[in-house]
């Protein structure tokens, strides 16, 4: 595995490639999750490469940049066990320039939900994830579902930039009890992980509503309300794939979104119907 810290080694790494490129971005921390990612792209094309990095942009002021999980040697582990062939991990200073051009999320997509309680957040995402995918010249580029709102933010863009590459979404990885993985799941106490557990409980509450036949958008809500309390819950939400609200479920174009806080912890999760 060649691991490539700035613009300059990366592209000598990749260079003289002709073949399909697979690349899961990351801000490392590795779990199943990612390494599913990484399967993935590892079966679909000849090389893959992975990116670490913790992109400070996303983070707004007073969120977790400083105390953000950094697993360097484990990471660098995992990535040569997953067949990795390029681990892309630059420094922050080789990555962004003083008074730089930049991109905009979309004026109501980008600043509903997520993009309401961490403004600005999907204007850093995008910028990293456009900077990564014209470094990379990824045939194709993983992302989680989990991260819906940013899936289809980073889908978007590249419709509307005409980039060309490929967007593979994967399912939701998750602990054999339900809750989803993520790296922030490191912050949460023994009780505070219990608690968490009402996220994917009420998500699938929503499936089985869903399944017996309700449709209603508020009936749903009301129910996995019911199930998130004591927590802080900061949304509830049933959008479409464009992430506009709908009053009714339709299978096949419907995702049922949670957000909430455990203890200190910010948790999200989903499920695509
Ligand atoms: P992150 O390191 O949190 O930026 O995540 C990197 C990529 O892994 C993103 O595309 C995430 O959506 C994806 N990811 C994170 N957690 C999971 C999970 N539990 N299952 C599947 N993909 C995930």
């Amino acid at each position: 595995m060649i691991i490539a810290r700035n613009a300059v080694e990366l592209r000598a790494a990749l260079d003289s490639n002709t073949g399909s490129i697979g690349f899961v971005p990351t801000m490392g921390a590795l779990h199943i999750g990612h390494r599913t990612l990484i399967e993935r792209a590892r079966k679909e094309n000849e090389r893959v490469v992975v990116s670490i990095f913790v992109n400070p942009t996303q983070f707004l002021a007073g969120e977790d940049l400083s105390k953000y999980p950094r697993r360097e040697e484990a990471d660098f582990k995992i990535c040569q066990l997953s067949g990795v062939d390029v681990l892309f991990y630059p420094e922050v200073s080789t990555m962004y320039t003083h008074d730089e051009v930049s991109i905009k999320a979309p004026d109501v997509r980008g600043y509903i939900l997520e993009g309401a309680i961490r403004p600005g957040h999907f204007d850093g995402v995008l910028n990293v994830v456009m900077k990564l995918l014209n470094l990379v010249h990824a045939t194709r580029v993983y992302f989680g579902k989990k991260d819906a709102q940013q899936l289809t933010l980073i889908s978007q863009m590249v419709q509307n930039f005409f980039m060309s590459v490929e967007i593979v979404a994967v399912d939701t990885v998750r602990e054999s009890d339900g809750l989803a993985l993520s790296s922030r799941n490191v912050y949460l106490s023994k009780e505070e992980r219990i608690e968490a557990l009402k996220l994917s409980a009420s998500l699938k509450r929503a499936s089985h509503l869903v399944i017996q036949g309700v449709r209603k958008s508020d009936e749903i809500t009301k129910v996995m309300l019911n199930i998130l309390e004591p927590l802080n819950v900061e949304y509830v939400t049933i959008v479409n794939r464009r992430f506009e609200a709908i009053d009714e479920v339709l299978i096949g174009d419907t995702i049922v979104l949670v957000a909430a806080r455990v203890g200190t912890t910010r948790l999200i999760d989903n499920v695509w119907m």
